[in-house]
């Protein structure tokens, strides 16, 4: 159940009421001072005592502050101290000292918007929310992901563009034996309706808690892989969409903790396993009208939806360090593990970096799933860069090429053009996209490229099994 910000609304149930319902702001237009002191009285009688405040690294790594929540006043107002260091984080967690933001002065401030406050776990009086960046004077800090995919949520909506966009959430629970070996935690087949029944009181537990957090999901089942489950978040704007996925992480992980097993989000856990992928769903509107199906072109695309089809399938190398950010994501891109890892778009095609997915007879409309992200993705900064090239490719538009069918793998005559096939060449087509460059601002745009050469320094060497291992339970390192 929703709470609102006035006292009338609450919903009083310490257990099963969430702190608020996306997109539900009472009260919007307040200054933040003043959001946050309408909000503090119904966050305790949840019984809310903690706020956990987080961003997400160029690395794709979620970071937290932990407040009082008897602080929500100042907090909204002037945020907590974050050194900016925090960006050349690396997977494991060191830093690389070749890059510009490994140096140890300077200070930001990361303020939560108040709009994304949920609670994390009732049952410990946590809350979180999503935190942006600003400098100590207050202003929007030039690096920061979530400002950024702000700005572009922004510059498409006032073109007259409605986005939304949902993830899909692959991981692993399982344990490490003593010799590093992964383990999966719960038995069961592929999709198995027996590792559903093996896992009930997780999965239900998992549910409960995204239910409790407000978290609007559509499916929650087993996966292809041993030990796998997937998570579908229900669609939102861009901004939320991306909150979605970083609450919904935590609670994974919270709950799996709970039942005493590690959960991974690593793109491969195991080289015998399939891996995990952050898919990316997407649907545009303009003026309530659908650009990727309902059209006169090829599939059901408008022109406009032909159109930012063929802009992102040509930059999808570029993207590809946004999508997939770690050295390993790489080994996860193997043709035949539906990772999609080809240059191709196609119908419902599994294998196509590019899905389209026709409406459906139940009114669903059609969209686009970017299939080869991971979970390294910064969503943020995945999302933002998404929409500038749809941005360009609607200014610009270029021709489609046909969509493929079966497996791009064996093609007529050959295969279908890859992917880069390592972080390293993926980072050279993200170093050399104008698009890009200016889309992010060059100094975002060269700290990102300057944590990914960091990656690849780091994984330089490494045989797969040792390059796997290193990552095995990502985020978690230790
Ligand atoms: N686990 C596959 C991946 O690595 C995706 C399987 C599917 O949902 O089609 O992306
Ligand atoms: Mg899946």
């Amino acid at each position: 159940m929703a709470m609102s910000g006035s006292g009338s609304e609450t919903s009083g149930d310490i257990t099963g009421g969430a702190v608020r319902g996306p997109g539900a702001i009472p009260a919007q237009g307040l200054e933040p001072a003043a959001q946050a002191a309408d909000l503090l009285p119904n966050l305790l009688e949840q019984g809310l005592r903690r706020l956990a405040i987080t961003f997400v690294t160029h690395g794709g790594a979620v970071l937290a502050k932990g407040v009082p929540v008897q602080r929500l006043v100042q907090v909204a107002r002037a945020g907590v101290g974050f050194s900016p260091v925090s960006d050349a984080f690396g997977a494991t967690g060191a830093i690389d000292p070749l890059q510009s933001l490994a140096r140890p002065d300077g200070d930001l401030r990361l303020v939560p918007d108040l709009s994304s406050l949920r609670a994390l776990d009732l049952t410990s009086g946590w809350a979180w929310a999503a935190g942006e960046r600003r400098g100590l004077d207050g202003q929007p800090y030039a690096l920061d992901q979530r400002s950024f995919c702000r700005r572009w949520q922004q510059t498409l909506s006032h073109q007259g563009l409605e986005t939304l966009a949902g993830f899909e959430i692959e991981w692993m629970v399982g344990r490490t034996s003593p010799d590093g070996a992964w383990r999966p935690a719960v038995p069961g087949g592929p999709y198995g309706a027996d590792r559903l029944v093996e896992g009930l009181d997780y999965l239900a537990a998992l549910a409960e808690a995204l239910d409790g957090a407000s978290l609007d999901w559509l499916q929650l089942h087993p996966e292809y892989g041993a030990g796998q489950f997937e998570l579908s978040l229900a669609p939102a704007t861009p901004l939320e969409a991306a909150d979605r996925l970083v609450a919904a992480r935590l609670l994974i992980q919270r709950v799996s903790e709970r039942f005493g097993w590690r959960c991974s989000f690593s793109p491969l856990v195991s080289p015998e396993l399939v891996g995990n992928g952050g898919h990316l769903h997407l649907s545009l509107q303009r003026q309530g009208r659908h650009l990727l199906g309902g059209g006169p072109g090829v599939a059901g695309l408008t022109r406009e939806g032909e159109a930012l089809v063929a802009g992102l399938l040509q930059e999808l190398p570029a993207l590809l360090p946004l999508a997939c950010a770690l050295g390993v994501s790489y080994r996860r891109l193997a043709p035949g593990r539906w990772a999609a890892p080809f240059q191709v778009w196609g119908v419902e095609n599994r294998e196509a970096a590019l899905r389209l997915i026709p409406a459906s007879a139940a009114g669903e409309p059609a969209h686009l799933e970017l299939k080869v992200s991971d979970l390294s993705a910064n969503p943020y900064l995945l999302l933002g860069a998404v929409m500038a090239v749809v941005e360009a490719s609607l200014q610009t538009p270029r021709p489609l090429p046909a969509p493929v069918s079966g497996d791009p793998g064996r093609k007529d005559g050959g295969t279908a053009p890859r992917l880069p096939l390592d972080l390293a060449a993926a980072t050279a087509a993200f170093e050399a996209s104008a698009l890009l460059r200016q889309a992010l601002g060059e100094r975002l745009h060269s700290t990102v490229a300057e944590a990914r050469h960091a990656e690849i320094r780091r994984c330089e060497g490494m045989e797969d099994q040792a390059l796997i291992a290193s990552t095995c339970c990502w985020p978690v390192v230790g």
